[in-house]
């Protein structure tokens, strides 16, 4: 669900670079109502005919000499590839006719009586948006910033934050069906697959049950065991075993080592059983042992959906810094973040890298509340260090550019991993800093978590449906509010008592 590049929805801001053959559109950032304005039309322009820029004091005299900041903040002003400046109504039914599904309100717009309408409507919300626009946290950053933010109030940034929710409700809607469908195909795809890779050195089984599978259709996360040259990672929970057997049924390569990225519940419950079927012997780190024996219970949604697992029995070996595997080693990489006993798998032969959930996605704006995110910034940094050219995640998504993996639209990914690492990292530090000055600003935390989603960025209102959706699902578990506390997490011992140290500390 969470594999989208960050579509920042911050314009280019050279006015030198924008094509000359586009239409140039002058538009309020600090107004939440031309943001949504501005959302609409990057919705409808495929084209790229159009290219919005935040009025600011520096590219205006660079954009045109008759351009003046005071009227392009009073009304939306467009310069079109002729060079004609046209304003207020009269450009909205401009920009209107460029696109066939409103063409029409654009020819019509232009015309008597409509023009006139049009341009009393505009003037009456052009005269009022101002008073509803007042931002606060950060959502707003551009041209007068600091004369705005600091007496705004939160009525005026809740009537500002919904206004533009509400403005954008059929895209939020839209977006989310689309959504819906692509994890539909993604599942109906992948149902008890199995995906060879790498001359079957590498596979991917993807693992189902009843109640699971409502993880995959609702929330777009897949439920696998990677088997990689012999090591079989993260066998699922006691509700998937069935079609982990039937896979095992299925396949003739035999398995060394039963290995566990990390405690959640959707990696371990099969560990003691599939170290039995197979006679491999399994392999934890240090901390994952201690989580697992005895395994804490579970909150009900997750042990409902999928399955408490029992505790891990005896006889385990702990993870060392290496591992052997059939033909080659792999090194074991802390990486806590998504959770503090976390570990990833490194074949510096291969490049390849098995990630866990220590990748889940640049953009990922639910976590649960065992995510740290600055310790989940400080284990990407390490995993910038690594060379890596495959990056296969815990929940069936594969980053990677190399010719040899072959397309499999909704687990392959084309993107060069260590750009999808690098932009997941932008994303958290932008966060923390929204976060940090959120909380000296001493702003509330549902305020601060608004200002981490403004809506001038795409993904805010894109992933907006399914999101909330997840929130409701999971009680409040795993959300955007997780997000931001996720910032913010004491530096309590992470040792066997986290999980209630967390879940008291996200009531
Ligand atoms: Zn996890």
């Amino acid at each position: 669900m969470n594999e989208r590049p960050i579509a920042e929805a911050t314009p280019r801001s050279d006015p030198a670079q924008a094509e000359v053959w586009a239409y140039r559109v002058l538009y309020d950032g600090q107004c939440e109502i031309c943001q949504a304005c501005v959302s609409w039309l990057k919705v409808l322009d495929r084209n790229d005919k159009t290219v919005c820029l935040p009025v600011s004091m520096e590219i205006l005299p660079a954009l045109d000499s008759r351009l003046r900041i005071d009227d392009c903040l009073r009304q939306l002003h467009v310069l079109t590839p002729e060079g004609e400046v046209v304003v207020g109504w009269d450009a909205v039914a401009c920009l209107a006719r460029l696109f066939p599904p409103t063409w029409l309100i654009g020819v019509l717009g232009q015309r008597f009586p409509f023009c006139h309408l049009g341009r009393f409507l505009y003037g009456f919300v052009a005269k009022n948006r101002y008073a509803l626009s007042k931002c606060r946290g950060g959502a707003c950053r551009i041209a007068r910033p600091e004369s705005v933010r600091r007496q705004a109030r939160f009525g005026a940034f809740w009537s500002c934050y919904t206004l533009g929710l509400f403005i954008r409700l059929p895209l939020v809607l839209l977006a989310g069906a689309m959504a819906a469908v692509q994890r539909v195909k993604t599942f109906e795809r992948t149902y008890g697959k199995r995906l060879d890779l790498l001359d079957g050195k590498l596979s991917i089984l993807f693992l189902n049950g009843v109640l699971p599978n409502t993880v995959p259709l609702l929330f777009g996360e897949l439920f696998t065991m990677v088997l990689y040259d012999g090591i079989a990672v993260d066998p699922g929970s006691p509700k998937m075993r069935r079609s982990l057997a039937r896979h095992l049924k299925r396949m003739k390569r035999r398995i060394t080592k039963v290995i566990a990225t990390h405690a959640h519940e959707e990696h371990v419950g099969n560990l003691n059983w599939l170290s039995a079927v197979s006679g491999a012997p399994i392999y934890v780190s240090p901390m994952t042992a201690e989580f697992l024996a005895p395994f804490k219970k579970l909150p009900w949604v997750r042990a409902t959906i999928i399955g408490q697992p029992s505790d891990l029995k005896q006889p385990y070996n702990l993870l060392e810094e290496v591992v052997e595997t059939e033909s080659t080693r792999l090194e074991v990489i802390p990486t806590p973040g998504h959770c503090d006993d976390h570990i990833a798998l490194y074949d510096p032969k291969e490049k390849l890298l098995l990630a866990g959930d220590a990748f889940m996605g640049s953009y990922f704006a639910t976590p649960n509340p065992d995510v740290d995110s600055r310790r989940w910034l400080a284990s990407l940094e390490r995993l910038m260090g690594l060379d890596i050219e495959i990056l296969v995640e815990g929940h069936g998504h594969i980053h990677t550019m190399r010719a040899d993996i072959p397309d499999f639209p909704g687990v392959v990914i084309r993107e060069d991993p260590k750009r999808a690492i690098s932009a997941k990292l932008d994303y958290l530090r932008w966060l923390r800093e929204q976060i940090e000055t959120g909380f000296q600003e001493q702003l509330p935390i549902r305020v601060i978590e608004a200002s981490c989603f403004p809506w001038g960025r795409r993904t805010s209102w894109e992933t907006c449906a399914t999101d909330e959706c997840i929130r409701l699902l999971s009680l409040g578990h795993f959300s955007r509010t997780e997000l931001v506390k996720s910032f913010v997490r004491p530096n309590a011992s992470p040792l066997p008592t986290v999980y209630e140290v967390r879940m008291s500390a996200s009531n």
